[in-house]
């Protein structure tokens, strides 16, 4: 995981043969660790768990595709649009879970979460995998709960988020941020939401295992 391998030496690769949205993401990706890096300085990275570092940079590139191919107006390129009949001519609009968005992301993988974007997105995996493509029991990656935002709606903005990524130490430090930032934000309790909103990333073991960092 070491991202910067001394002070002139950046180390930042990226290879051909993949998607556009994939060099675009990646990009997104290794330029967020270096303003990471740059902002919190050496220490403090030194000291901050590889899930708060990588859950950030996860974001950033999600963040970069969804942005990019919006302005270019070609969105449906990115994903695969999903439309759920509700009936009496009533219809959902959703995005297939894609490795792009990150709704569909391996539990094996585990510091790669989408923690920030679960925070910020629209998405809701409970409302997804019960009742548009039904798994029971839910994935162990599924959040319980996967809409904090008040009405699913951009829970956190990208600039709340990055002050949580780069004051954050690790997943304990994340998510109480994101409680508090919910909170203060919308002027409620989220302490049932947040309970729920945990279990996906605490299933992921212990973050201080070598193994992980
Ligand atoms: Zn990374």
């Amino acid at each position: 995981m070491p991202f910067v391998t001394n002070s002139t030496d950046p180390d930042i690769k990226i290879g051909c043969r993949r998607a556009v949205a994939d060099l675009l993401g990646i990009a997104a990706h290794e330029t967020s660790h270096a303003a990471h890096y740059y902002h919190v300085g050496r220490n403090t990275i030194n000291n901050t768990t590889a899930f708060v570092i990588e859950g950030w940079a996860t974001f950033v590139g999600y963040y970069a595709q969804e942005a990019e191919y919006s302005d270019l107006n070609i969105h449906s390129y990115l994903h695969t649009p999903y439309t759920h009949s509700l009936g009496y001519g009533m219809q959902l609009y959703f995005k297939e879970p894609d490795a792009f968005n990150y709704q569909s992301w391996s539990g094996g993988n585990r510091v790669y979460t989408p923690v920030f974007i679960d925070a910020y997105d629209d998405f809701d995996q409970t409302y997804w995998y019960t009742y548009v493509k039904p798994r029971q029991p839910l994935p162990n990656t599924a959040l319980p709960v996967d809409q904090i935002g008040q009405g699913g709606f951009g829970a956190l903005n990208a600039s709340e988020l990055q002050t949580i990524a780069f004051a954050s130490r690790n997943r304990a430090d994340a998510l109480n941020k994101i409680h508090i930032a919910l909170e203060r934000k919308y002027n409620r309790d989220y302490d049932e939401d947040m309970r729920l909103f945990r279990i996906a990333y605490e299933r992921l073991g212990d973050e201080s295992n070598p193994m992980y960092q």
